[in-house]
């Protein structure tokens, strides 16, 4: 039978604001544990909560990007929550009247498909504090001695953004996440960090025969602590699915770990309990009530989004999808590459330069190109001058580094050192002849038939004029000479 998988994909971000969602102790990452705490975030009583606006504005620009509609009322929920890194015993949360609603995730793929999938709801809650489990050796609490809590990221704005069961392939959930993390990076809403545990995304997945419309039972995967670990994670547990199934049996509703050394899911909570938050309204905060103005302001400070872009570069500028990634991934770089190509009209060899030469000067020197001395406006300028055949492609090389270094303008560099293409027929038949007449057993050997000669000729000759030649010109003169 042909199986299909079905996956949906949750995420939980923290937002990157100076200070955390109801208090003001700093929301910062690796400091001492225990020490970014106050009365608010520990829940003790009679300590009440303030939202941070900062981060309420963070999640409508996140909102908008993703093409959610963004209700005018929205509130505060308590969800009761019984586990020891929440001192107060509920997390402030969001339930039936979230900051945002719908939306969806536009994505590419490696062939430069455009896909999307709708988002079910992004909502705003409060970040839980981290237990870590000591003596029993994989850091689990099973066989652990004692247990340690650290408080300092209780309370952090989080995002929670929720997919509908729309992607197909873990392949697909990488770029849906690629499209997420670059979008959020480019609201600069968050640091998106997996490492640092800004970003942590759970997998729901399950498989169904191909035609099917029926969800069949899920499972949910959870520590993945890379984008290829969620991709390894999903075909892994696709895999299972289908043996499982395959072999007779049936996929049992379960928790499952991602185990990163041994390739496998493992069961971790093998009962689904029954969720019963027995939600309420927070009566210590008021529901908000966004204003229209409030929402035009941050629409109008959304720049061009990450999918945007990549259907810019590939389908106006022609770029490969590698190319296109290469700037999306790289926010100045992208503004840099629009100057010249602003300047110069001229999207190929823009991308040639800025992709090509300037990047590996980039890479060499460990100075972005943005920060270089050479200017998008003396990029343009060289790219003109490429265009008017006033330099050939290996002078333009030369003269990109001599950019590089902060020697000027390619103008003053070619006119100071006379370093324009010699296209003058007469001048180029004197180096031809010249070359020619100081090689005569390469020319009797490509006379002979021989004629993968003519490379070490047209060598010489380049030399000769001190690589100012015009190489076209060279090779219809030496053809011409040696026929
Ligand atoms: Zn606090």
């Amino acid at each position: 039978m042909n199986w299909e998988a079905v996956i949906g994909i949750e995420c939980h971000v923290e937002l990157k604001t100076q200070t955390k969602m109801f208090c003001g102790c700093p929301n910062e990452f690796g400091a001492e544990p225990n020490t970014n705490v106050c009365p608010v975030c520990l829940g003790m009583p009679g300590a009440l909560p303030v939202p941070n606006r900062v981060a309420i504005e963070h999640m409508v620009r996140a909102g908008l990007a993703f093409g959610a509609e963004i209700p005018a009322f929205s509130k505060f929920d308590r969800k009761n929550y019984f586990y020891p890194d929440m001192p107060k015993d509920y997390q402030i949360s969001q339930f039936d009247m979230p900051l945002t609603s719908g939306g969806e995730v536009k994505y590419w793929l490696d062939d430069g498909t455009m896909k999307s999938c709708r988002l079910t709801r992004i909502h705003l809650e409060e970040d839980t504090g981290k237990s870590s489990h000591a003596g029993s050796g994989d850091g689990r609490i099973a066989g652990s001695e004692y247990s340690l809590v650290d408080f300092n990221r209780a309370g952090v704005p989080l995002m929670e953004c929720v997919s509908e069961p729309e992607i197909r392939s873990s392949q697909d959930a990488v770029a849906y996440l690629t499209s997420l993390r670059e979008t959020l990076l480019q609201l600069d809403v968050s640091d998106v960090k997996m490492e640092e545990g800004s970003l942590r995304c759970d997998a729901n997945v399950s498989i169904r025969p191909v035609g099917a419309t029926e969800l069949g039972t899920k499972t949910e995967i959870k520590n993945m602590n890379s984008f290829r670990s969620v991709q390894r994670a999903i075909d892994s547990e696709i895999r299972r699915q289908i043996e499982t199934v395959e072999a007779g049996g049936r996929v049992v509703q379960e928790t499952r770990g991602w185990d990163e050394a041994r390739g496998e899911t493992h069961t971790m909570r093998s009962k689904e309990e029954a969720h019963d938050y027995r939600y309420f309204p927070d009566p210590d905060l008021v529901p908000m009530e966004l204003q229209g103005d409030d929402i035009d302001r941050l629409r109008s400070s959304l720049a061009e989004l990450p999918w945007q872009r990549f259907q810019r570069l590939t389908g106006e500028y022609g770029l490969n999808v590698k190319q296109a990634g290469q700037l999306i991934d790289n926010a100045r770089l992208a503004e840099y590459f629009d100057r010249v190509v602003t300047a110069s009209r001229n999207p190929q060899q823009s991308t040639n330069f800025v992709l090509g030469d300037l990047s590996r000067l980039a890479n060499e020197s460990g100075v972005a190109v943005a920060d270089s001395k050479a200017s998008p406006d003396d990029v343009a300028e060289l790219i003109a001058m490429v265009d008017a055949k006033t330099i050939n492609s290996k002078i333009a090389k030369t003269l990109v580094e001599r950019m590089w270094k902060g020697d000027g303008s390619p103008k003053a560099i070619v006119e100071r050192e006379g370093l324009s293409q010699t296209s003058d027929p007469g001048a180029v038949e004197t180096f031809v002849d010249d070359v020619l007449a100081a090689n005569p057993n390469i020319v009797a050997e490509y006379r002979a038939g021989k004629t993968n000669v003519a490379g070490f000729l047209v060598g010489q000759i380049m030399k000769a004029s001190r690589g100012k030649a015009d190489p076209a010109l060279v090779n219809t003169v030496l053809k011409r000479k040696l026929e």
